[in-house]
């Protein structure tokens, strides 16, 4: 055993995590490490038990509802992939703190903020408990730079309010990579403004 490690693949949508998730596990594997690949049950992305990356590269994968099964699943894994970080419940910090402390390597991908550009569930503590974390970047789909951070919900084509459901009946729901400049929240009355650069500004 290595000693315990926490790698943190994260960024926006479509820049790349699952895949460069796939690229580390496959070279666990040829290192002949025991893996297990983790994905939460409520990713709709994939329907079946594996995990699949936007250029068409999967693994199977064990889908876990609540974070605290995992522990029960991976006991003889040396190396544990998880997916999608972000849609687990908060005790996945304690779970993955526990799997730090048995020796374990984790690697996991999440993103880091939702669509109104806030932390997205417990990626904020997981952040800080990872002892290694690479932030990667998206082509902006909007002006085509490669510096997108953030991820833009669409609905019906149009920038979507920040009190918009978390789940759509009817509308057609698409998400896209926007860098800071490029990035839409408009408020509930629908007037649009660009609030990526205003969000850092201080408060008066
Ligand atoms: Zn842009």
């Amino acid at each position: 055993m290595d000693g315990y490690s926490f790698e943190i693949i994260t960024g926006p949508m479509s820049c790349g995590k699952t895949e460069e998730l796939l690229r580390r596990i496959r070279r666990c594997i040829i290192a002949k490490k025991k893996v297990k690949v983790i994905s939460p049950d409520v990713d709709t992305r994939s329907k079946g038990d594996y995990i699949e990356s936007r250029n068409g590269l999967w693994l199977d994968a064990i889908k876990v509802k609540h974070s605290i099964e995992i522990l029960s699943r991976v006991k003889d894994a040396e190396v544990i992939a998880i997916d999608e970080l972000q849609f687990f419940d908060s005790n996945i910090v304690k779970v993955i703190s526990q799997l730090m402390n048995e020796g374990k390597k984790i690697i996991g991908t999440g993103l880091e903020l939702d669509f109104k550009a806030e932390p997205f569930g417990s990626m904020p503590e997981l952040m800080c408990i990872a002892t290694k974390v690479d932030k990667l970047h998206a082509v902006c789909m909007k002006c085509g730079c490669e510096h997108a951070t953030r991820t833009q919900r669409l609905i019906d084509g149009k920038p979507a309010d920040k009190n918009s459901p978390l789940i759509m009946i009817g509308g057609d729901e698409t998400y896209e990579a926007r860098c800071i400049k490029c990035y839409e929240l408009p408020d509930v009355k629908g007037r649009s403004k660009a609030l990526g650069l205003k969000l850092l500004q201080f408060n008066k």
